[in-house]
């Protein structure tokens, strides 16, 4: 595992309005990037394949590239006075070769271990923060071992580039186990994976917390609802004890201190039914579970993004509202677009994104509530998202 110790990136030099922020990848996390950085005056490059990307629609200037050619990197890094990402899947590699150019706030060494899922829970079980117990499992045999102590049901999961559920496997029987033997008999082989404990957790939850190199600050509480692996509904705050929501405060503020963390880091929990707290993932960005914060908090996650690794200073956000978001998939674009008129309460967000695809995030819509069960059921009750019914 990285080591970081060897990064000691402490207090993010401070950056002036009309200096350049470059950013990896031109989704709508880079965009919501953007426009938070615009109005602070900052200048904004994207690098990205696809042009006039929903990030590039609002930046200075684009680099038409892939995210892992170096060329393209180096054009932007020449081009910038910081680099960032919006997504974890960025060559680390790539970056180091160009902090000679650019400053890289963040470091490296949040990338390598978010990456990578090993790393991942031993950073995170080293901050005494607490995971589903887990295995590193590399071949069959392994994986056989690990299921003799963690036992059915588990969750095997390859060590990098799983998202949303991809590259996910549920085993709840030795006929679940066949599977991935076959798989592997058939050619298939064995990625490097991880085994993990299946968590019967009561509902799934977030955290943000946001840094600059040396003042942290956390987001509230957040519960997500998932729908087919991808984020349906994010309810503004979790309805949990002040218990609970102090312990996800408390790990979120360890672990942001552990990667001396500059800008936003995601943490995704499990809130289990005795009352615990389990992290399940890390998210080395903003995240779509705090997309309610443009709305509902006094200073929101691309907000202390940008300030943080513009080495700004940062104040505690507040929730001004309860507030409940909601995604706007490929299929839903119509509906809810034939319904915007009905609906002035809906905050809509639209990525500007060229193409629709079913299940693709285009938009979401966040309302502010002081009841969110209502609003909730009102969501539900327009009929856009039956689908996910
Ligand atoms: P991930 O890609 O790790 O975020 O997992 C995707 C989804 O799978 C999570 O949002 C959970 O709903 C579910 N999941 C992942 N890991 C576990 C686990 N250890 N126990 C129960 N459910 C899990």
């Amino acid at each position: 595992m990285p080591s970081l110790s060897e990064e000691t990136h402490g207090a993010v030099k401070m950056l002036q309005p009309g200096a350049t922020i470059g950013i990896i990848g031109g989704g709508q996390l880079g965009r919501m990037m953007a426009l938070s950085a615009k109005y602070m005056g900052f200048r904004i490059g994207v690098l990205d394949p696809t042009p006039d990307c929903p990030t590039a629609q609002v930046a200075d200037f684009q680099i038409v590239g892939e995210y892992d050619d170096k060329t393209a990197i180096h054009d932007l890094a020449e081009k910038s006075d910081v680099l960032t990402y919006e997504f974890e899947n960025v060559d680390a590699e790539a970056i180091d070769e160009v902090r000679h150019l650019v400053a890289a706030p963040q470091g490296t060494d949040l990338l390598r271990v978010t990456q990578d899922r090993v790393h991942e829970k031993t950073f995170i079980n080293e901050h005494g923060t607490e995971t589903a117990p887990w295995r590193e499992v590399n071949d069959f045999d392994e994986l056989e071992a690990a299921i003799d102590e963690l036992h059915y049901p588990c969750v095997l999961k390859t060590r990098s580039g799983g998202y949303d559920g991809h590259g996910q496997h549920v085993l709840k029987n030795d006929a679940d186990l066949e599977k991935i033997r076959a798989r592997g008999d058939r050619g298939g082989g064995f990625p490097p994976s991880i085994l993990e404990g299946f968590v019967d957790f009561a509902f799934e939850a977030s955290i943000l917390v946001s840094g600059n190199g040396e003042q942290y600050v956390t987001f509230p509480i957040v519960r997500n609802d998932h729908r087919n692996n991808i984020l349906h509904m994010t309810i503004a705050p979790a309805e949990v004890s002040p218990e609970i929501a102090k312990a996800a405060h408390e790990l979120a503020l360890r672990l942001a201190k552990g990667f001396e963390l500059a800008g936003t880091l995601a943490i995704e929990l499990f809130v289990t039914k005795d009352n615990r707290v389990i992290v399940n993932e890390l998210a080395p960005r903003p995240h779509n579970s705090g997309h309610y914060t443009i709305e509902a908090c006094s200073i929101d996650q691309f907000d202390a993004h940008i300030r943080g690794i513009a080495g700004w200073p940062l104040i505690q956000p507040k929730l001004l509202s309860p507030a409940v978001m909601v995604n706007v998939l490929g299929q839903h674009v119509l509906p809810t677009r034939a319904q915007i008129a009905s609906h002035p309460e809906w905050n809509v967000h639209d990525y500007g994104k060229a193409q629709l695809r079913h299940n693709r995030k285009m938009g979401h819509i966040t309302v502010l509530t002081d009841d969110t069960a209502a609003t909730v059921a009102a969501l539900e009750a327009t009929g856009c998202w039956d689908d996910l019914k």
